[in-house]
């Protein structure tokens, strides 16, 4: 099984050069592979498409031509091969039409990345060995136990360096039993409401938020006035006219913006897996409406856009770590979930979201919306628990 882990990684200023160096090098091997492909192509449709063998044997010339590509971590060139080919077969392959011709890739990309799959060593508890760059100080690494198959270093558009691995553990432990079963509906107040009458809130980290609403206001305000400054020289045919990018205040606030939204998904990420873990632990069958069928429409009312996301992250949390832990997870169709009573299963039909409570004409239970919905969702998944 494969477990992804990410750490922060705190390069010194000679391997951040080394790392802008390599991130160069990357896209210098894509976009000199991707041009030499397209002109290939041009040249003569019928040539037969070249595969990721023929790509790798092009890089030792490559080396010997630019002698810079050797300061990259070499694994990361042949995975730029690999992706390549890839993009080139989703392309290939995409009936739609939606999926484009592989692109040129820009300096300017806010992200900068590679990816590798050398030998990384755990150097100590803040402290990892990592090719080409040699010791490295990062975030703690107990958390990598197991071997290392692929990482990606990255350069974030905040400018905080990060290492994602990938680790294939040895064995999945399993949590010991509950013999309890919940059916769980989930809300946009409420993240998710259980059948047996418990609320876990949605996440609120107001402080952040705000602070990320206002530099957002303040990134598109001052973006937008460096736009009409630009237009104005351009127009006035001024001598020297100023570009977008010789303006530094929004791309400041750009910065600032992107570091408190990270820092708003990095905790509505944490609370995420404060609550599964939580019901892994308590329950032995999970049941959860099928998200797919109902709410997953494109939705443009900011809380209810953010409540999908953090729905289908809740779900995947929840996927993975049943199959870790030895639980398990049932998906059901979320249809009449909500007009049926769950104490004599007579439907009195659909109820508009701001009936929050109602009780039952047939056998005058009353009821609470989420919480009844939550019982039904339990009651349907019945025929497919598992024995443990
Ligand atoms: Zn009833």
């Amino acid at each position: 099984m494969l477990k992804g882990i990410k750490l922060k990684l705190y390069p010194n200023h000679t391997q951040q050069d080394q790392l802008a160096q390599m991130f160069g090098n990357d896209r210098f091997v894509w976009n000199r592979m991707l041009d030499m492909m397209n002109k290939r192509y041009q040249n003569n449709p019928d040539s037969k498409f070249l595969g990721k063998f023929q790509l790798d044997y092009l890089l030792k010339p490559f080396k010997k031509e630019y002698p810079f590509l050797k300061n990259s971590d070499s694994s990361s060139l042949q995975i730029v091969n690999e992706f390549l080919i890839q993009a080139w077969r989703n392309f290939f392959k995409d009936k739609t039409g939606k999926v484009g011709k592989p692109r040129f890739h820009s300096r300017k990309y806010l992200r900068q990345s590679y990816t590798g799959k050398s030998n990384i060593k755990v150097a100590g508890k803040r402290y990892l060995k990592v090719p080409k760059l040699g010791y490295i100080k990062s975030s703690k690494t107990d958390a990598i136990k197991g071997k290392i198959k692929r990482y990606t270093l990255s350069k974030e558009a905040t400018g905080n360096y990060y290492l994602a691995l990938q680790v294939e553990l040895p064995e999945a432990k399993t949590l010991p039993k509950t013999n309890k079963q919940v059916g769980i509906d989930v809300g946009v107040a409420d993240l998710a409401i259980l059948s047996n009458g418990v609320k876990y809130q949605s996440f609120n980290g107001s402080y952040f938020k705000n602070k990320a609403r206002v530099w957002q206001r303040k990134y598109s305000r001052r973006r937008h006035q460096a736009q009409v400054l630009a237009a104005q020289d351009k127009n006035r045919k001024a001598l020297f006219p100023r570009s977008l990018d010789s303006f530094n205040n929004w791309q400041k606030a750009q910065t600032i913006k992107a570091k408190y939204q990270a820092k708003v998904a990095n905790q509505r990420k944490d609370y995420l897996h404060k609550v599964t873990t939580e019901l892994v632990k308590k329950y032995d069958v999970i049941v959860i409406e099928d998200l797919k069928i109902k709410n997953l429409q494109q939705n443009h009312h900011l809380a209810k856009s953010i409540a999908n996301a953090s729905w289908r992250m809740f779900r995947t949390m929840l996927e993975y770590k049943c199959k870790w832990y030895g639980k398990q997870l049932i998906a059901v169709d979320p249809k009449n979930t909500s007009r049926i009573c769950s104490n004599c299963n007579y439907n009195s039909g659909e109820k508009t979201l701001d009936i929050r409570e109602w009780t039952c004409p047939k056998c005058g239970v009353h009821h609470d919306r989420d919480i009844n919905a939550a019982v039904n969702i339990l009651k349907k998944a019945q025929s497919q628990v598992q024995c443990f």
